[in-house]
């Protein structure tokens, strides 16, 4: 194992860590352990001490073909060579063009102009930004108001923020400097239900009611299409999000989907809005977008939208980051996306649906089990309680698994490329965590 550490040098590298570096959502003075991972190839960490652990949750969504591809790992030195970065104001280069233009080509509807930006939250703030100009230029200055679902999730910038549930989300700790947005209530119907579902007719029935009150103030919806994902991985009816379209288009407010966890087949469909036929105005993409090897995001416009912003006061899109449109981030992004639409992904993904409802069902009727529910290769055990973050996180990585839950949720997004006896190991590996978080045993 040539990349293994002594446990001098892995010490050395954890008080570096601990001294220095501030962790997601972590405390600088009692921080949780972090693991060190010294490589990745596949679907496979190697930890500093040698051990393999079978990675179930694609480095937050992102890592859809596994870590070192040979395909993007190639992409990315032949953009090495040419140019790591150039400035994209006043300056174009191949990646980013043929990018845009096979984004345009693959979202639904037409949507045809994109604006690329560094990571999911920006591109939240300039989809907001878009559907706020876009107003603005028509004239409709009441039109500052966002919409949004609870239960959803869009970001930690502070526009993002602002959408995101007023609940879980970081509303009360920052009262007062968050602009204050209207909720609709979380969609109820699950993926599955039925047209004749009474909770589907209540579930828009409240949407409506929240909308027709607020539309006079409203630039957008902002939702997370069928999968609300660390807002409560929770899956709701694609007939819900039909309904919305609708109901924007009768109020003439604008739908942004944010795709940036859904976006490139992780539901079983490249984009989740094809589970109800519909297309956004304004899309923002992320995450899997580059497979996961840089950071690199999208909000992609619908001609309206655009023509509306560039023929309104400024003229232009006001929003324009230093590291737009990295030449290394759109060459991988072009390679991973090109790569995903070569192979049967469908077939793929299916797979690992038919692979965790047998493999998690086991997690049914354990104690402190609440639920467990599969779509696409979404995996997730919703447990009664909060987990023990520390004693969970020590009995998956002592099952040779690596998935991180949050909050009640237990949960795993394998890479697409992951192989049925590695996909039974970490299920197997994640039910025997809970079963033992919860009574001690283990099988
Ligand atoms: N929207 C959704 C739906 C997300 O899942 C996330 C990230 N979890 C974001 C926005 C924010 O993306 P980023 O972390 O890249 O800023």
């Amino acid at each position: 194992m040539d990349q293994a550490l002594t446990p001098a040098e892995t010490e050395a590298l954890l008080a570096r860590d601990r001294a220095h570096a501030w962790h997601p959502y972590a405390s600088m003075f009692s921080p949780p352990p972090a693991y060190p991972v010294v490589a990745a190839r596949g679907v496979r960490l190697t930890l500093a001490d040698g051990r393999e652990l079978i990675d179930g949750m694609a480095s937050w969504w992102a890592a859809i073909h596994g870590y070192n591809h040979p395909v993007l790992n190639e992409a990315m030195r032949a953009q090495l060579d040419r140019m790591a970065h150039v400035m994209f104001g006043g300056i174009t280069h191949p990646a980013a063009a043929e990018l845009c233009e096979l984004l345009a080509g693959i979202v639904p509807g037409k949507l045809p102009h994109v604006f690329l930006s560094d990571s999911g939250s920006v591109s939240v703030e300039v989809g907001i930004k878009m559907a706020l100009q876009y107003h603005l230029s028509q004239g409709r200055h009441t039109r500052k108001r966002l919409m949004s679902l609870r239960g959803g999730y869009h970001g930690d910038t502070f526009m993002a923020m602002s959408v995101c549930d007023p609940v879980t989300g970081m509303h009360h700790l920052f009262s007062g400097a968050l602009p204050s947005q209207v909720f609709a209530p979380r969609p109820e119907a699950a993926f599955g239900a039925t047209e004749d579902d009474v909770r589907l007719a209540a579930d828009i029935a409240g949407f409506e009611e929240m909308l027709s009150a607020h539309a006079h103030e409203l630039a957008a919806v902002i939702l997370e299409p069928v999968v609300q994902g660390a807002g409560g991985m929770h899956f709701y009816s694609p007939a819900f999000l039909t309904a919305v379209r609708r109901l924007c288009d009768e109020h003439d407010v604008l739908l942004i989907a944010d795709e940036i966890a859904t976006g490139f087949g992780r539901t079983g469909k490249l984009f989740a809005c094809e589970h109800a036929g519909i297309a956004p105005d304004i899309l923002c993409l992320g995450k899997a977008l580059t497979g996961g090897y840089m950071s690199l995001a999208a909000t992609l416009a619908s001609e309206r939208v655009s023509r509306g912003i560039c023929e309104g006061e400024a003229g232009v899109l006001m929003h324009g980051p230093t590291f737009m449109g990295n030449p290394l981030a759109c060459a991988v992004a072009l390679a991973s996306i090109r790569l995903l639409l070569s192979q049967p992904w469908q077939r793929k993904v299916h797979a690992l649906e038919c692979g965790l409802r047998e493999g998690l069902a086991p997690a049914r009727g354990l104690s402190g089990v609440r639920d467990v529910r599969v779509l696409g290769a979404i995996g997730v055990i919703e447990m009664e309680a909060p987990v023990a973050m520390a004693r969970i996180q020590r009995l998956l990585v002592d099952q040779g698994v690596w998935i991180r839950p949050f909050g009640r949720l237990v949960y795993t997004m394998p890479p697409f490329i992951m192989q049925p006896d590695d996909l039974a190991a970490l299920t197997r590996g994640i039910v025997d965590a809970v079963r033992t978080l919860h009574t001690g045993e283990t099988q």
